[in-house]
């Protein structure tokens, strides 16, 4: 069926500036890393995308390896966009894309290389069917390539206009900031790192946030419910077609212990309490801090992502709630 865009799409999302760039982000946005692969079903994917840009979502993220099979989500989104954003909507998107894992064989298709993350970028380009992304993220640190190598591919891939804005991923707060710095020499500032960061994962808050803030770089934190356990997913063990049960999913079986699982259902009931789901506290959690420019989420279906939109509703805690979420999370 001919999509045609919701009009009050930017009613109720609010956008957040990314550090110090003129880029504003939604509060909230989806990633494409599970249910958007060739093995998932497709017009659920499309449905999923659909949905989130009539609700406001501007910024979808993919990475050179989503699917299974590798490349296929962005193959996937590039067929919705071709199928359902024509005309200027390209102009209301903001896509990004990464290369730094595995991608294919021989010492060229892996980690930092200027080889590497130039000719991934030509293939993502080519699979979503796009003359260039929003933005350009090296996916995680390389120690082994000289950084001045993987910051000045960065650079030419905006100067070749491929990319309008570059990121970091995975990068320790001290790898950020030497990153940083060469990328601001050669005259292109990095716009954005994007981390792992939920309630159960908060190694960003020893020293990598202040190094964003110092040098006005925005933060999207990636599984921000530590791929479902911070949902309701999990209350009474491991459902069929969740994360955990799926041979695909990232998320192991042998990860939702008792102890995590115990922990949620006190944090379920401090949700309850708030009048929100737990999805929506763990998500309101992050976006509390003001360093943080939006959370970025996936989904397996609209209902989970309309039951996220809601959080916006309330991203506010009282003092005695968080003390009380210290001490299960401690
Ligand atoms: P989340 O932590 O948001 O987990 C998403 C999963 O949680 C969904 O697939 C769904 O699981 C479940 N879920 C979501 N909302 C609800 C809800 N309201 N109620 C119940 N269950 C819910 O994020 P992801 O791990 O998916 O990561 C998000 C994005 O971050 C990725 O798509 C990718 O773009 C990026 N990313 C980046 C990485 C990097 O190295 N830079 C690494 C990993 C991710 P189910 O499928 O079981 O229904």
């Amino acid at each position: 069926m001919q999509y045609t865009p919701a009009v009050d799409r930017y009613n109720s999302m609010t956008y957040n500036r990314c550090g110090k760039s003129g880029l504003q982000l939604p509060m909230i946005s989806l990633g494409l890393w599970h249910n958007f692969g060739s093995i998932d079903n497709f017009e659920n994917g499309r449905s999923i995308i659909r949905h989130a840009f009539d609700k406001g979502i501007t910024h979808f993220d993919l990475a050179n390896n989503y699917g299974p099979l590798a490349g296929s989500a962005e193959e996937n989104f590039g067929r919705v966009l071709k199928q359902d954003f024509t005309g200027h909507l390209r102009d209301e998107l903001i896509i990004s894309t990464k290369a730094g894992y595995l991608m294919w064989p021989g010492p060229y298709g892996d980690k930092g290389s200027r080889k590497y993350l130039i000719s991934s970028l030509d293939q993502s380009l080519r699979r979503m069917q796009l003359d260039y992304v929003d933005i350009f993220y090296s996916h995680r640190p390389d120690p082994e390539t000289p950084i001045e190598e993987t910051m000045g591919a960065l650079h030419s891939i905006v100067q070749q206009g491929k990319a309008l804005y570059v990121g970091l991923s995975n990068y320790t707060a001290e790898q950020t900031k030497q990153a940083v710095e060469v990328l601001k020499s050669l005259g292109t500032p990095c716009l954005i790192h994007q981390p792992k960061y939920s309630m159960f994962e908060r190694w960003v808050e020893n020293g990598l946030l202040d190094v964003l803030e110092a040098n006005g770089v925005g933060c999207i934190p990636f599984s921000p419910l530590a791929q479902g356990l911070l949902t309701d997913r999990y209350l009474n063990g491991i459902p069929a077609g969740s994360r955990a049960s799926k041979p695909s999913g990232f998320l192991q079986e042998n990860e939702v212990t008792p102890e995590k699982i115990e922990k949620i259902k006190k944090l379920n009931a401090i949700a309850q309490k708030r009048g929100q789901s737990l999805a929506q506290m763990a998500l309101a959690w992050i976006l509390k801090d003001k360093r943080i420019t939006t959370v970025l989420i996936g989904a397996s279906s609209v209902a989970q992502l309309d039951n996220n939109l809601e959080t916006l509703n309330n991203t506010t805690f009282a003092k005695e709630e968080l003390t009380e979420i210290e001490a299960i999370l401690a």
